[in-house]
């Protein structure tokens, strides 16, 4: 009896002892991420739909955020130190922040989603004589779908293996109806007048895969400001094409735009705000804006009624 008990309390005891190299082993598997964080409400977008509605997936940049000036908060610091694999957008889109994600992939997996790409798939421009990336890569859905396979096999050393297969080509399947949807919507405006003007160059990627000329006036990032040079041209090219409008970013100040208008009313050409579109940033969370699907889509509508509308008297 008093073996029995002995024996009861040194297995208790083994227990005990157990217990803590149990969690330490737990936490020597960073393939296993228990808390994933996304710069970009798309890519926080892009998790979820592969994922599923999960609470341990979180980003930092909500609606309206401008990425290029955008500097991590207190709380976005507590987050991405606490996460066990954060996904960035890259290609200077968060140029405030690169430093940090380099220090940071010293210490747990920092994935760059325009990884996803070969170079001869990037659009490219130059910044002081020198060839960038653009790195507005969502706005052609073929990347989105690249991103999304990035995405998955990244996290599929991880516990959500099983249901990442389903889920990523539901949503695959999802994306590639929305491609189909876009080309069939711009293929309605006349070819002269697939002209996109808007705030910041954040349309590149839409341009060249579905067929649009893209006006940025302050070119890619918003870190730079566009000179009265630049705005002439624009409204030169307006004014010669009969672009009847032109459009706001919701993450973007819109005192350019209203040069142009103003620009082009000088010369007897009417432009109007066609409306405004989600460019860096999407939507108010629970709204259709707020997904990427309901912000590519609300912007595909968006331009192609505007470009559509009939134009103005002089
Ligand atoms: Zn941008």
């Amino acid at each position: 009896m008093l073996f029995k008990k002995f024996l009861f309390i040194f297995i208790l005891a083994l227990s005990f002892i157990n217990l803590p190299s149990l969690s330490l082993a737990q936490e020597d598997h960073p393939e296993h991420p228990e808390y994933i964080v996304a710069t970009t409400s798309q890519i926080g977008d892009l998790l979820k739909n592969i994922l599923g509605d999960s609470e341990k997936i979180d980003f930092i940049m909500g609606p309206g955020i401008d990425p290029h000036l955008y500097r991590p908060t207190r709380s976005d610091m507590e987050k991405l130190l606490k996460a066990d694999i954060i996904f960035y957008n890259g290609m200077n889109l968060e140029g405030k922040m690169e430093d940090l994600f380099h220090k940071l992939e010293k210490e747990k997996p920092v994935i760059a989603i325009t990884d996803a790409l070969e170079e001869r798939e990037l659009n490219t421009f130059s910044k002081d004589g020198k060839p960038e990336y653009d790195p507005h890569i969502w706005m052609n859905v073929a990347n989105w779908i690249a991103a999304t396979n990035l995405v998955k096999s990244t996290l599929s050393k991880g516990k959500w293996t099983n249901i990442l297969q389903t889920k990523t080509d539901t949503y695959i399947d999802l994306l590639k109806d929305l491609d189909e949807v876009i080309r069939k919507q711009i293929a309605t405006i006349p070819e002269e007048k697939r002209v996109l003007v808007t705030a910041h160059d954040a349309f590149g990627y839409l341009g060249s895969a579905y067929g649009l000329d893209v006006i940025g006036i302050q070119g890619i990032s918003t870190e730079s400001e566009a000179g009265i040079k630049r705005i002439e041209e624009i409204v030169d090219i307006l004014v010669e094409r009969k672009i009847p409008a032109v459009f706001i970013e919701t993450s973007v100040g819109d005192h350019n735009i209203k040069a142009i208008i103003e620009g082009a009313a000088a010369m007897g050409h009417k432009v109007t705000i066609g409306g405004h579109l989600y460019s860096d940033a999407m939507g108010e969370e629970d709204t259709p804006e707020g997904t990427y699907i309901g912000m590519m889509k609300h912007n595909v509508t968006t331009i192609t009624n505007a470009l559509n509308s009939e134009l103005q008297e002089k």
